[in-house]
């Protein structure tokens, strides 16, 4: 399936200039000007739902209006693929898992089925994540140049779904990793991107007060007490339960609320069950909100988090964590989990407080509810450390400058 990016993103690199100044965008658009028509093709696993899709979202636009032909696919597959390639989700990111040979036969098939159904023959071919890995099988004679975008923490990964997934990644022309953490031995170059959010996007852009106000009287949040927000898809390892625990802890000293926002991603079939499970922790409690929000939610999930007093991502394991990136962005105080890339964006008492546990949490959370200085310093120098790193328009030049890389170094694709 091919995604069609709709119109209502009209943004032009041009409206970036306030937030980045004009040099930034002449640098984009003159590093842009050899690669001009040349085929680019993203290949991930879902559409919507997800850090992923939401970053290429926002960069394929960029890199078009750029000048490049990009196309972006959508690998499919049915309930038992997402099944497996979930579970292997969790195991690449240190969880057990008894990988059995049928898990490995699902993966192949959908694989195969996929293989057959896309044409993958652009000059530059980016496989997102584990899911697509196995479609460096329909590049045709060594060609075009492929690389494997890999945006979940691998550094303790299952040993069985590695040693499955390893000599695939291998044939790759490269890897591309989001923190050198992640990096493994491997006998093809090495990447590092970080992850990025798009300030001007329905997630992230400027808010009128008024829309904050009556998004937390539609979900009867009051304005007026603390909020204690996390938003993530409902997944354990984003530990939701973990969040509940702290907030409860809180209570017993400030009279505050919690939001825990999410929806599901099309490739993640255990929302619903993790789900059920929080909303049984969070019992009668009516200051703990748990919305299930539609995929359509940006602007919600944008009022939500800037309605926040200090956001939470507690997460036990995590890739990059684009959440904690639109809070600094917002110029919220963040406490989150120091697990995966949430390290290189909180820089513990620079930028927000990293956390190693349930009580971690809860103390940082009434020390800034009890500080609220110190959290709008926090939160100042995060909203920095934002536009200096993970800005959408670095993630393009960083592909721009990867892609013109592979033109000079004398290995023209012959796609
Ligand atoms: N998100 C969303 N709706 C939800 C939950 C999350 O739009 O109900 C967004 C969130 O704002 C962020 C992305 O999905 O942009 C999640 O990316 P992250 O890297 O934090 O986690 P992932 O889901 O990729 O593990």
């Amino acid at each position: 399936m091919s995604v069609e990016i709709a119109k209502a993103h009209s943004l032009q690199l041009d409206d970036y200039a306030p937030i980045l100044g004009l040099p930034e965008i002449h640098e984009l658009r003159s590093l842009a000007e050899r690669l001009k028509g040349r085929s680019v093709q993203m290949v991930n696993s879902t559409a919507v739902g997800g850090g992923v899709a939401e970053i290429l979202n926002r960069l394929i636009p960029i890199l078009s209006e750029l000048g490049l032909a990009i196309r972006w696919e959508v690998m499919t597959g049915g309930n038992d693929f997402f099944e497996v390639t979930k579970a292997f989700h969790n195991a690449l990111h240190g969880g057990a898992y008894e990988a059995r040979p049928q898990n490995f036969e699902i993966f192949q098939r959908y694989t195969e089925q996929n293989r057959a159904r896309l044409t993958l023959d652009s000059e530059f071919v980016v496989i997102h994540d584990p899911q697509p890995a196995g479609l460096i099988d329909a590049r045709a004679n060594h060609s075009g140049h492929w690389f494997w975008r890999c945006h979940i923490d691998l550094s303790q990964p299952n040993k069985t779904v590695w040693s499955f997934l390893e000599p695939l990644v291998s044939r790759y022309d490269g890897a591309i990793f989001s923190s050198p953490e992640f990096a493994r031995q491997l006998s093809i170059p090495q990447y590092l991107f970080y992850p990025c959010i798009d300030p001007l996007s329905e997630k992230n852009h400027d808010l009128e007060p008024e829309f904050v106000h009556e998004v937390l009287e539609r979900f009867g949040i009051d304005s007026k007490r603390p909020i204690l927000t996390q938003i993530s898809r409902f997944d354990r390892l984003k530990d939701p339960l973990g969040v509940v625990r702290a907030y409860q802890i809180v209570r017993r000293y400030f009279d505050c609320q919690l939001v825990l926002a999410g929806g599901g991603a099309a490739d993640d079939p255990e929302g619903g069950v993790v789900l059920a499970e929080v909303k049984e922790a969070a019992g009668p409690d009516p200051d703990i909100h748990i919305l299930d929000l539609p995929p359509w939610s940006a602007l919600e999930i944008n009022a939500l988090q800037r309605a926040s007093t200090i956001v939470i991502q507690k997460s036990l394991r995590e890739g990059f964590g684009l959440t904690v990136a639109e809070a600094l962005w917002k110029k919220k105080p963040v406490i989150a989990s120091a697990v995966g890339g949430i390290p290189l964006q909180v820089i513990h008492k620079h930028t927000g407080l990293l956390v190693h546990s349930v009580e971690g949490a809860a103390y940082q959370i009434r020390f800034l509810l009890a500080n609220p200085a110190i959290a709008d310093r926090l939160s100042q120098q995060g909203h920095e450390h934002v536009l200096e790193h993970f800005l959408i328009t670095g993630n393009a030049k960083r592909y721009l400058t990867l892609f013109l890389h592979l033109l000079d170094s004398g290995q023209p694709a012959d796609a």
